[in-house]
């Protein structure tokens, strides 16, 4: 837009072909690229570690944490990092993004997760700051873990059949499979100061969410 209106001040008119023309050859410019949205990660765990709440997007793969670090968030400047949380019925938006000291492996992060007692013990407490951190979630199986391990079912290893496809033994659990999971926290950390929670009608006066929204839902049910 700002060459379109240079040029018109020198007394030159485009017509709208032109224009298009115009925009799509800077818009082969790097600076003018939007950042890209990413969502391939598990979930976010809620935890208190050195003090503050911590808000780790969780990555399965140990390499794919460390080159995100390494190529994007490294590069995040504190100060702007911005976590936004809209919150839908029984879900909630999760996300973030950053101004970037190497806007051209920049990403904004987003996923859609159910709200849970975590997120909920986070929105409550988390005082306006958190530590962004990533972590590496690994499922685990009965035969991973010793016998005191906690199932999701709240019974232990110990309560499940090895010889029956892992189902739980107390009569009045419905669990079929043992299932655990560990998450271990890498220690690189950044400083989040901008928290907001928002509902969707809020959304448009936040030009984070805003983007986000607009990108990953409402281009794509119209
Ligand atoms: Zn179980
Ligand atoms: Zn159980």
């Amino acid at each position: 837009m700002v060459y379109t209106l240079k040029l018109r001040y020198k007394g030159i008119t485009l017509n709208s072909d032109q224009i298009n023309k115009l925009h799509l050859y800077f818009g082969t410019m790097p600076s003018q690229s939007p950042i890209p949205w990413f969502d391939d990660f598990v979930g976010v765990a809620y935890r208190y570690y050195d003090l503050r709440m911590n808000v780790v997007p969780l990555i399965t793969d140990r390499k794919q944490s460390a080159s995100l670090w390494h190529d994007s968030i490294h590069w995040w400047v504190d100060p702007s990092i911005k976590i936004r949380f809209v919150e839908m019925e029984n879900d909630y938006w999760f996300i973030m993004g950053s101004d970037s000291q190497k806007p051209d492996t920049n990403l904004a992060f987003f996923k859609i997760l159910p709200k849970s007692e975590h997120y909920e013990r986070f929105k409550a407490g988390h005082g306006g700051e958190a530590y962004l951190r990533l972590g590496v979630y690994a499922q685990k199986s009965l035969s991973d873990v010793k016998k005191g391990a906690l199932c999701t079912c709240d019974h232990e290893a110990q309560d499940h059949d090895e010889g029956d496809g892992d189902v739980c033994l107390f009569n009045s659990c419905k669990c079929k499979i043992f299932s655990s999971f560990q998450v271990n926290l890498l220690k690189r950390k950044k400083t989040i100061t901008d928290i907001k929670f928002l509902e969707e009608k809020d959304v448009k006066d936040d030009p984070l969410a805003w983007n986000c929204l607009t990108v990953n839902k409402y281009s794509k049910t119209e």
